[in-house]
């Protein structure tokens, strides 16, 4: 069979085009007359179909050769979605549950079919909404310390790591996005940035003037850019998660690559600080103290599941070629694998921290805003919220070897609201 060209799906091609199908057609039925199409992409990258059919619904995504967000100028390779399905098959593998079941993958039509998430919603809005779930945080800590851990050589064989470093290597594009919209554009006059104007102007030109912060950003895009640890999810914000009362989902792992455990960490996190200073703009129904103290309790949880699942691991599974067990438990030296672990995980936590400052700062001050600050339509009380996030991401950024506790960045947090 020849292979068809790329094409671009829409909702009204897209049951005579898939209708052969037969991994959607045993999810939702043959009935192709009677499917019903919806594009919900709220995205900033991709198309999102849910497709309705008589027995059950599916979610199809594809790849556009170009950034939805902006249109045919600013292309993108259709390979992401390829890169998006090896990544989902390898967090399903390494952390069983936690992403949407796979049904199909065409790469060719840079298309992946998955289990539609229902009655899920985005997390970014049920937390803006001032929902308070309770499973998040134990579930997205043993997300991150399942995958970050099992992807790396603290746990393959080598071998494999090093094919799966060679696959991913390639998702270059997506890879120059992060390391330019992150690291970098936020600290100078950068084409695309936007902000809250002219409420911030002065805020940014500080910013872009502070010689220590823009320092410490770039040592975080060399550690992001050559510390080759483990696969990760790669834009683990709270938009790429979804979530009822009581499940969890990560979706949309397309950023995905080798780099440093703390960058997934750190990114996750910076977006629960990001709503927390947010909530302030959305108290027109009713103060949101409890929301904050909410908020701060799940970046605590978070953290400290994270840790106890990771240590977990690092005690069960330390199978790769890194800290063997033949140099010290094997020795009948569990204090010298314990202080190993110490040492890893201080280095993930003071990493952390720093990915976790510049997420903040690029939110605010690039081209990818998030919802939680975006939906506050009073410009002036918006700016409040952004400058008090901009202050704190730029303490935890500067100062992160300095600061040794969560609920030192909590407390810090706190005062600066
Ligand atoms: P993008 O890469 O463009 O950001 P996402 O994978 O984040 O695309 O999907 C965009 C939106 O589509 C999500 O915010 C969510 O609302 C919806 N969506 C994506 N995948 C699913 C799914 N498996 N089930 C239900 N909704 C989904
Ligand atoms: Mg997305
Ligand atoms: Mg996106
Ligand atoms: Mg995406």
């Amino acid at each position: 069979t020849g292979k068809l060209p790329f094409e671009a799906l829409s909702v009204e091609t897209l049951a005579a085009r898939l209708g052969a199908n037969t991994a959607l057609c045993s999810h939702i039925g043959k009935d192709t007359p009677r499917w019903k199409v919806r594009e919900v992409g709220d995205g900033n990258l991709n198309l999102v179909f849910i497709v309705e059919g008589a027995q059950g619904a599916a979610v199809v995504k594809q790849a556009l050769p170009y950034v939805r967000l902006v249109g045919d100028s600013w292309p993108l390779p259709l390979k992401r979605s390829f890169f998006e399905y090896h990544a989902l098959t390898r967090q399903q593998a390494r952390a069983p549950g936690s992403v949407p079941a796979i049904h199909h993958f065409d790469e060719g039509q840079a298309l992946i079919i998955m289990e539609y998430l229902s009655p899920h919603i985005i997390l970014r809005r049920a937390l803006i909404e001032g929902r308070q779930l309770p499973n998040i945080a134990r579930d997205i800590g043993l997300f991150m310390a399942r995958t970050l851990f099992r992807g790396s050589d603290l746990s393959m064989v080598t071998k494999d790591r090093k094919a799966d470093l060679a696959l991913f290597a390639d998702n270059v594009e997506l890879c120059d996005i992060t390391e330019n919209l992150v690291f970098s554009d936020p600290y100078f006059d950068a084409r695309m940035n936007r902000h809250t104007s002219p409420q911030l102007d002065s805020i940014v030109a500080e910013l872009r003037a502070d010689r220590d912060l823009k320092v410490e950003a770039q040592r975080l895009k060399h550690i992001f850019a050559a510390n080759a640890e483990t696969l990760l999810h790669g834009d683990l914000h709270s938009g790429s998660i979804m979530v009822t009362e009581t499940e969890t989902r990560m979706i949309d792992p397309e950023f995905a690559f080798y780099g440093p455990i703390a960058f997934d960490v750190g990114m996750l996190l910076a977006n629960f600080w990001m709503a927390f200073f947010s909530q302030r703009g959305h108290e027109q129904i009713g103060k949101r103290d409890a929301m904050r103290a909410y908020l701060l309790g799940v970046t605590v949880e978070t953290w400290s599941v994270f840790r106890s699942e990771f240590s977990h691991l690092w005690r069960t599974e330390r199978t790769g070629m890194l800290y063997q067990k033949s140099l010290f438990e094997d020795q009948g030296d569990r204090l010298g694998s314990e202080q190993a672990l110490d040492h890893v995980l201080h280095q993930i936590w003071t990493d952390m921290l720093g990915f976790a400052g510049v997420e903040v700062h690029r939110r605010i001050l690039g081209l990818a805003h998030n919802a939680d600050f975006e939906t506050i339509a009073d410009a002036d009380l918006r700016a409040t919220c952004e400058a008090k996030a901009l202050k704190f991401g730029r303490h935890i950024a500067v100062s992160r070897r300095q600061i040794h506790s969560i609920d030192e960045v909590n407390t810090l947090a706190a005062l600066i609201e």
